[in-house]
C-alpha cells in the first residue's frame, strides 16, 4: 500500500475526547447539550444511522433524543414534532433523518428547524452563509471530510479540486470549502463529459456518487488525496465506498477507508455542531 490511510475512527476518538470535555464544562454551567433525532418511516438503513448518532451522543455525555414517527405521518404532524422541538430548551440540534418517505416534502421540513439548531447544515440560511463566506453551520459530511484533508498537512492553495456529485448535503458544500481554502474547484456529475479527464488532474478527489467502485486507479493521479464519501453495499451486502479502495490506495498519496472515514467524521461533526450550539445558547441565556 502507498496510500497514508485517512483513519476517521482514530481521528474521531481524538476529536470525541475534545468534544466530551466542552460537554462537561458546559455541564458544570448548568446546561447538557441535548440533540433530537426524527426518524419517519422503517429505512433500515436510517435506522442505523440514528443509533450511531444516539451512541455519539451518550459517548460524549449528550442528551440525545429519537422521535421515531410510522411511515404515514403527515407533513403536518411531522412539522408539529419540529416547531416542538424548536421551543425545548434542553434541545440545541435538531436532526430530520434523510431520505424521508416520499409523501413528504424534505425542503418545507428542513425550512422548518430553527437555524440555530440546524446542526446538520441544511438550513437555507446556513447553506447561504456557507456561500456566502459567512459563519454558521457547516453541513456534517463535509466539515469531516475538510478535517481529514486538513490532517494531511497538505498546502491546498492553488491544489486543483474535484468533487465528483453535486447534492446539496454533500459536493455543493463539499465544493465551498475547497473553495475557502484556495483550491481550484471542479464540480462533477452524471452529465460530465470524460470524467476520468477531470479526476486525472485532481490533487485532491472527493467522490460523493454512491456507485461502489466507482472511481478506479486509472481515474486517479498518483499521489493525490482520496476522499470517499459514498456508502453502498456491494453483491455480498458488505457496506463499500465509491472507490475502489484496494487498487486505489497504490496509487493516491492518502486514502480514506470505508467503513472507519468520512462516515465516523460525519457523526463526531455532528456531536462538534451541537456542542457549538449549545455554546452559542449558553452565551445567549
Ligand atoms: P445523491 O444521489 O444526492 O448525489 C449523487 C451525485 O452523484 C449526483 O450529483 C449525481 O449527478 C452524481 N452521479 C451519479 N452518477 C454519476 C456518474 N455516472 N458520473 C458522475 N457523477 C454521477 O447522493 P448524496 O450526495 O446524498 O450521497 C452520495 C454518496 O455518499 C451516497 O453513497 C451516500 O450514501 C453517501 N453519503 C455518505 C455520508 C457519510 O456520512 N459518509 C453522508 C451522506 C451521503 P446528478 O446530479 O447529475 O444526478
Amino acid at each position: 500500500m502507498s496510500a497514508q490511510l485517512l483513519d476517521g475512527k482514530l481521528m474521531s476518538d481524538e476529536l470525541r475526547v475534545r468534544i466530551a470535555e466542552r460537554v462537561a464544562l458546559l455541564k458544570e454551567k448548568g446546561v447538557q447539550p441535548g440533540l433530537a433525532v426524527i426518524l419517519v418511516g422503517e429505512d433500515p438503513a436510517s435506522q442505523i444511522y440514528v443509533r450511531n448518532k444516539e451512541k455519539g451522543c451518550e459517548q460524549v455525555g449528550m442528551h440525545s433524543v429519537a422521535i421515531r414517527l410510522p411511515e404515514n405521518t403527515t407533513q403536518a404532524e411531522l412539522e408539529g414534532h419540529i416547531r416542538a422541538l424548536n421551543a425545548d430548551a434542553s434541545i440545541h440540534g435538531i436532526l430530520v433523518q434523510l431520505p424521508l418517505p416520499k409523501h413528504l416534502d424534505e425542503a418545507a421540513a428542513l425550512a422548518v428547524i430553527v437555524p440555530e439548531k440546524d446542526v446538520d447544515g441544511f438550513h437555507v440560511q446556513n447553506a447561504g452563509k456557507l456561500m456566502s463566506g459567512l459563519p454558521g453551520v457547516v453541513a456534517c459530511t463535509p466539515k469531516g471530510a475538510m478535517e481529514m484533508i486538513r490532517r494531511t498537512g497538505v498546502n491546498l492553495s492553488g491544489k486543483e479540486a474535484v468533487v465528483v456529485g453535486r447534492s446539496n448535503i454533500v459536493g455543493k458544500p463539499m465544493a465551498m470549502l475547497l473553495l475557502q481554502q484556495n483550491c481550484t474547484v471542479t464540480m462533477c456529475h452524471s452529465r460530465t463529459a470524460d470524467l476520468a479527464a477531470h479526476t486525472r488532474r485532481a490533487d485532491v478527489l472527493v467522490a460523493a456518487v454512491g456507485k461502489a467502485k466507482f472511481i478506479t486507479a486509472d481515474m486517479v493521479k498518483p499521489g493525490a488525496i482520496v476522499i470517499d464519501v459514498g456508502i453502498n453495499r456491494n453483491a455480498e451486502g458488505k457496506v463499500v465506498g465509491d472507490v475502489d479502495f484496494d487498487a486505489v490506495k497504490e496509487v493516491a498519496g492518502w486514502i480514506t477507508p470505508v467503513p472507519g472515514g468520512v462516515g465516523r467524521m460525519t457523526i463526531t461533526m455532528l456531536l462538534e455542531n451541537t456542542v457549538e450550539a449549545a455554546e452559542r445558547a449558553a452565551l445567549n441565556k
